[in-house]
């Protein structure tokens, strides 16, 4: 690892001020520290967020006790993915962010991963994560997972690149219609989570649409939908990420399902969405031939690479069983 600055901020103005040209932020560092120690990044300065007192959301769960169909749940950059998957209220109202909370890495990694850090976890291809290759994510000049091992590279994206996003919490919050505040050349902004990643879609040298200076601030989670849930399949049941995940959500009332959403992970550079699906299923009964058209519907442009053919009929059954979940 490099030498580098370390300072501490105590709130998200300060943690701006001192980042610096090549700085970045240090939340559970999980993540950030695995990089540093192999040399994929070597920041100048690393700013510790983890203490922020100041504003407390940050370190907070906010759950509204009515809940009505206007009403929010907001959840702070710094409360970490074991808080979230705990939390007895959250259950009740939010199942498919528990499942996709308890899903992540193994109860050593949840206890310190902070929601922040979860959805801005830079790639996990296995090229960009060695040392001594250059590849196209970090400034080369080729993608060498297109013609090499491309297992876990994603089946749809709008770039040169093929490694897909991988972070449970992006994809349920992109099912939930989540809304993230930035803290970005001194105002706060809020992003979709469409908005949140929409830069890798289409640019291979990116993770996310943030700038490296942005501040994450805060989750927003309607609770408008009051069914979802979210299904992952791994190689491993710890320690690892899924191959493909999925998440829904919408209400279902007299057997009928309205204000669908589903979310696909570890297939694009962003969670993956296809709007046709969410029409096709409005007003229809869940029933195992309506979700395997939607299904089919998710999946229409797929183009599987050499070696993740299996992605396909996974991802099939996994948004089968995903939607089949959300009826009572
Ligand atoms: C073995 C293993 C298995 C794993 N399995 C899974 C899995 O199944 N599913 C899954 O989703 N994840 C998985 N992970 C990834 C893990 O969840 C993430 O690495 C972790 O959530 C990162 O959170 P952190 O708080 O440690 O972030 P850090 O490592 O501290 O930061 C990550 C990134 O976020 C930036 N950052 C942090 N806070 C802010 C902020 N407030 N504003 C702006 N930028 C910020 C940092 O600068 C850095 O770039 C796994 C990790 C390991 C090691
Ligand atoms: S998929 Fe992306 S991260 Fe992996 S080698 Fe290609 S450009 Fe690099």
């Amino acid at each position: 690892m490099n030498s580098f600055q370390y300072v501490t901020a105590h709130t998200p103005d300060e943690a701006v001020s001192l980042i610096g040209k090549n700085g970045r932020y240090l939340a559970g560092g999980i993540d950030l520290l695995g990089e540093m120690k192999d040399y994929i990044v070597s920041p100048d300065v690393v700013v510790n967020v983890k203490g922020m007192s100041q504003p407390t959301e940050l370190g907070t769960i906010l759950l509204p006790t009515g809940v009505t169909n206007t009403a929010n749940c907001q959840i702070g950059a710094s409360v970490t993915v074991a808080e979230i998957a705990a939390h007895e209220d959250l259950k009740k109202v939010l199942p498919g962010l528990i499942e996709a909370a308890s899903e992540i890495g193994s109860p050593q990694i949840r206890n310190v991963a902070t929601l922040a850090g979860n959805l801005l976890q830079h790639s996990r291809c296995w090229y960009y994560r060695q040392p001594d290759i250059v590849c196209l994510k970090r400034g080369g000049d080729m993608c060498h997972a297109h013609e090499g091992e491309n297992k876990y590279h994603s089946l749809f994206t709008g770039c040169a690149c093929l490694s897909p996003v991988v972070s449970n919490l992006s994809v349920i919050f992109a099912a939930l219609d989540v809304a993230i505040k930035v803290k970005r050349a001194g105002k706060t902004e809020t992003l979709s989570i469409a908005e949140f990643y929409q830069e890798a879609w289409k640019n291979p040298q990116t993770h996310n649409s943030l700038n490296p200076e942005d501040f994450l601030l805060t989750a927003s989670i309607p609770l408008k939908r009051t069914r979802s849930a979210y299904r992952q399949v791994s190689e491993k049941s710890e320690f690892d990420w899924a191959m493909v995940s999925c998440a829904a959500a919408g209400n279902v009332a007299n057997g009928k399902i309205t204000n669908v959403r589903v979310a696909l992970g570890a297939v694009a550079p962003v969670p993956y969405m296809v709007e046709a699906a969410h029409h096709f299923l409005e007003g229809k009964s869940l029933t195992d031939e309506n979700a395997s058209k939607a299904a089919d519907l998710i999946l229409k442009d797929a183009k599987p690479l050499a070696h993740n053919g299996y992605k396909v009929p996974l991802a099939h059954t996994l948004i089968r069983r995903t939607l089949l979940a959300l009826n009572p």
